[in-house]
């Protein structure tokens, strides 16, 4: 019988889980999603929304009796809630999963004690404790911390020790850890996926381009070497083995200057990154996460088309709002995500640039340096 999915969270993840499920009636009957944002992304396609907000633990209750499963498209969710709802409804990621990956922390002592490659890392409670972490790190370090952080907000990049102190006070007695640096050569993604009854598959390596450390540009297939992507996919494999969650897992990794791979950070979630499969793979992320918390087959991964994604971000320097964007090219597929109120980086929509049989990644590249930027934002 169809099943009637809740989202704690309806904005752009949301909204294009909502729209895979309207292709899935004879699996999903209904979508509600719980969002403090009235008339979120998510309720402009059919969603039916709870108004509240994502750790309100009377609405996570309310939410959890009206629907079979609920899933997630932000990790700040509570986990003890959401354990205290699993007589109500299924839930998936489980609580357990959630509480390990949402805390970095933890997320990376889970991960090293699986052999699963990340950079060296330490808790730090006291600023004496970041000054003995730098001594043993060098220059530059990050601080990071360890929970509610996104889109690079969550860290500062300490480069000499005059920012201890000013790196300290930045978090604002949160919870921290210290990293060390990694000096890149790429960041690439896998986006992976584990259903219920513990199928796992993963879609091709791809490289992300960042900027002000939001994601600009996804390119797909990454350009790597062959060896280098099977590693990558290959410890994307191990990782979902262990991690043992349902769902999609957006994880992010470093290639190293001598080609080793080390993860930055796992996401439980559908992820930015994985948008090139609504048009470049026969399944897109959004339907192979519901596959997943489902227990369905799981669907082919394979890239049939070489496809960049470019993000649509809010400009500096303005708020308020915007012209509709259109642009009508046979091989752009623009997706807004129908958010009123433009911001400064605010992920507004994005475009995958797909390319035909024979188009290079090279050439897929000219072609978006010509048309990004007919698709900015501009005030009404
Ligand atoms: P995060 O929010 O932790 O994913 O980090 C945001 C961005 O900061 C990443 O996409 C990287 O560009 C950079 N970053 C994070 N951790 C490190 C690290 N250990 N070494 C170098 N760069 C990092």
């Amino acid at each position: 019988m169809a099943k009637i999915l809740g989202i704690i969270g309806g904005g752009q993840l949301g909204m294009m889980l909502t729209e895979a499920a309207k292709k899935m009636p004879e699996h999903i009957s209904q979508v509600i999603v719980l969002d403090p944002n009235q008339n979120c992304s998510a309720s402009l396609v059919g969603a039916n929304q709870i108004v509240g907000d994502f750790k309100d633990k009377d609405a996570i209750i309310e939410l959890s009796k009206q629907v079979d499963i609920i899933t997630y498209e932000i990790e700040s969710g509570d986990s003890d809630v959401l354990k205290s709802v699993e007589n109500n409804a299924e839930i998936n990621p489980s609580p357990e999963t959630l509480k390990t990956i949402q805390d970095k922390f933890l997320q990376k002592t889970f991960l090293q004690n699986n052999g699963i490659p990340v950079p060296e890392f330490i808790k730090v409670e006291s600023i004496d404790e970041v000054k003995e972490g730098l001594k043993k790190y060098g220059y530059p370090a990050l601080l990071k911390a360890r929970r509610d952080a996104y889109d690079g907000k969550g860290n500062f990049k300490i480069d000499s020790e005059n920012e201890i102190q000013k790196a300290y006070d930045y978090f604002k007695g949160q919870k921290l850890m210290l990293e060390k640096f990694v000096p890149f050569k790429m960041e690439v993604s896998v986006i992976a996926s584990r259903n219920t009854k513990g199928q796992i598959k993963t879609y091709p390596l791809v490289e992300n381009i960042h900027e002000k450390n939001i994601l600009r540009e996804t390119i797909a297939p990454a350009r790597t070497s062959s060896e280098v992507s099977k590693k990558a996919e290959k410890i994307a494999n191990n990782t979902m083995d262990v991690l043992k969650g349902a769902g999609v897992f957006g994880i992010e990794m470093f290639v190293t200057q001598d080609d080793q791979i080390v993860i930055n950070e796992i996401a439980p979630r559908v992820h930015n990154s994985g948008h090139h499969t609504l048009q470049s793979s026969k399944t897109s992320q959004f339907e192979q996460h519901l596959r997943a918390i489902l227990g369905l087959e799981l669907g082919s991964t394979e890239l049939i088309h070489n496809t960049i994604m470019y993000n649509i971000l809010g400009n500096l320097g303005f708020e308020g709002e915007y012209k509709k964007i259109e642009f009508l090219q046979n091989n752009v597929f623009l997706k807004m995500y129908e958010k009123k109120i433009s911001k400064p980086l605010r992920k507004l929509g994005h475009f995958n640039l797909v390319g035909n049989d024979n188009q290079t990644i090279d050439q897929l590249l000219d072609e978006l340096s010509q048309i990004k930027d007919k698709m900015t934002v501009k005030s009404i």
